[in-house]
């Protein structure tokens, strides 16, 4: 029950990850893709318990029979996994909303830099405030690009910030990937190669 960019950073061993952006999209589609296993037994999960609440009686009410859920979510079974010092079954980071956006669960790098490809799961947000677009950058790639998304976010940010107001009040932003914000996921690394235009 979690969302791409928190499986791309970290999932169950064997978990089923639909490619969506909201928790609505994921009910919809988790249905979609189990739908000949309704006999199974399905066991959701999701970052602290609360959304499985929802998406269990969802599944039953689409007739699935033995819908089971991961009770606290991923961040007290992290807890109780290095309490009882196990291996945890989650492998890579725990993406959570707070200023560390992850909690490591174990030491597997399972996503990649979206501008170089090096192996990295560290999510940011672009620096240029009116793009904001979340992604994963690396460490030198945060360093050659400002913590931007894109250079034409690069040159917003080195604006002086009188000068980045009046370009947000003129809604003159095509130039960004502000208008991917929510639904799509602009491919960084092909933009950084043939440039925004062609994107
Ligand atoms: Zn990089
Ligand atoms: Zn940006």
């Amino acid at each position: 029950m979690r969302n791409h960019y928190e499986s791309e950073v970290g999932h169950f061993e064997g978990a089923i990850c639909p490619e969506v952006d909201t928790f609505r999209e994921e009910l919809e589609k988790s249905v979609e893709m189990v739908a000949d296993k309704k006999e199974n037994k399905i066991l959701l999960y999701c970052t602290g318990g609360i959304r499985c609440e929802k998406a269990s009686a969802w599944f039953r009410h689409h007739g699935f029979s033995d819908v089971n859920q991961l009770h606290g979510g991923i961040i007290q079974y992290a807890r109780e996994v290095k309490e009882q010092g196990l291996t945890p079954k989650f492998i890579g980071k725990n993406f959570v909303f707070d200023e560390r956006l992850g909690e490591r669960i174990t030491e597997d790098i399972i996503s990649e830099c979206h501008q170089c490809g090096a192996p990295c799961d560290d999510h940011v947000n672009c620096a240029n405030d009116d793009c904001h677009l979340l992604f994963i950058q690396c460490t030198s790639c945060g360093e050659k690009f400002d913590n931007c998304c894109t250079p034409a976010c690069q040159e917003i940010f080195h604006l002086p910030i009188e000068e980045q107001r009046r370009l947000r009040k003129g809604k003159i932003k095509q130039d960004t990937l502000s208008v991917y914000r929510s639904r799509l996921r602009p491919d960084l690394r092909k933009i950084l190669r043939e440039g925004l235009e062609k994107a």
